[in-house]
């Protein structure tokens, strides 16, 4: 027998055909999800120490799974080891963990036996868009964390045993007008004369925070501004954001340029600038275990992004107070961005000085 489409069309069996056909395809739509519990949801909000951040997540096998390096805010080290294509999380007392992604275990090392015990995971680790995720929750708490998930469940709480330690310095005492003028990125040989000659005009001595590359480019630049009085602080080999780097290649970071400052001006002190400003709690602790602390500022000139003299003297005035630490740059730049910087600083001085200030290096403000 021999059915046409109209005959199929009036026949119930079409809408049967149909039916089956949308169940097959809902079926296949929804399963793998439901049987992985895998799915991307937009933002985690997690407190660390009290401490605000934003992660993205899966969630998967009823767990929550974070991209790897996020773990450095609560003061873990975070490593890959490609040869397992593994996450290695470690921390100050020699604890250490490899999560082999893809898998639902982890290897835990036994420094006495020398021997990595494996380890069940509630939760397998997963790449995702080219990134290690891995559940937050089990591993922080073999590190001894205290986590808890809010009742709404939208926000992760953390306590890290470092809670008071570790913090960055943003500004000296509040008890005398003194302030420290600071100028990042250098040196090049561009703007870097013109500030040296105007605060050798004023008498004045700067905290300049160098790139290590920069240093091995124009390290003639880097002995004026030794020679000349200024103190130098060490910010990282090639400025990349720390947040986004693994715990080695940040200590590799810091420990080249500071070996570059060193063969360059025979000494270094013990100052660090995060680029960016950006930084993780593991990285506080590796800049402590060098000896260095973590410089911020309190009076931000924003000079970089091209402001005028006016503009930048209007942050100074509004944003300044006694122990205050302000930012400024002394990067190269076609565009003739800090054209503002050199134009102002002879009138920061000025002023602040008629307002009784001092102005001293980072270091005499810590
Ligand atoms: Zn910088």
């Amino acid at each position: 027998m021999k059915k046409t489409v109209q005959s199929l069309f009036k026949s119930n069996n079409f809408f049967i055909y149909l039916a089956c056909f949308l169940l097959c395809f809902l079926f296949v739509l929804f399963i793998p999800k439901v049987n992985g519990e895998e799915s991307m949801l937009a933002n985690l909000n997690v407190t660390i120490d009290k401490q605000s951040f934003q992660t993205s997540y899966i969630k998967k096998d009823g767990h929550i799974l974070v991209p790897a390096l996020f773990l450095k805010h609560s003061g873990v080290f975070v490593d890959w080891e490609e040869l397992h294509h593994s996450v290695l999380i470690s921390s100050q007392k020699e604890q250490k963990i490899a999560l082999p992604i893809g898998e639902k275990y982890y290897y835990e090392l036994n420094p006495k036996e020398d021997f990595w015990n494996r380890v069940d995971l509630p939760a397998t680790s997963t790449d995702y868009e080219g990134s290690p995720y891995i559940p937050i929750v089990p591993i922080l708490e073999k590190f001894g964390m205290e986590i808890k998930l809010d009742s709404d469940e939208k926000t992760l709480n953390i306590k890290t045993p470092y809670e008071n330690d570790y913090q960055s310095f943003y500004k000296g005492s509040t008890n005398q007008k003194r302030v420290a003028l600071t100028f990042d990125d250098g040196p090049e040989n561009h703007y870097t004369p013109e500030i040296l000659r105007i605060l050798k005009d004023k008498k004045i001595s700067a905290t300049f925070f160098v790139v290590g590359s920069q240093v091995e480019k124009h390290p003639e630049m880097l002995r004026q501004i030794a020679r000349e009085g200024h103190t130098i602080g060490n910010h990282t080999w090639d400025h990349p954001n720390l947040i986004k780097k693994w715990s080695r290649e940040v200590k590799e970071e810091i420990i080249k340029t500071q070996n570059m400052i060193t063969d360059t001006v025979g000494s270094h002190s013990s100052l660090f600038r995060a680029p960016y400003g950006s930084i993780t709690k593991a990285d506080l602790i590796t800049l402590h275990e060098l000896g260095l602390h973590n410089i911020l500022w309190s009076v931000d000139t924003l000079d970089w992004s091209g402001h005028s003299a006016k503009e930048i003297l209007s942050v100074v005035h509004k944003q300044i107070s006694p122990g205050g630490i302000i930012l400024q740059h002394n990067f190269q730049s076609e565009e003739h961005l800090l054209d503002g910087t050199i134009e102002a600083l002879p009138k920061i001085i000025d002023d602040l000085q008629k307002q009784g200030y001092t102005f001293v290096t980072v270091d005499d403000l810590m």
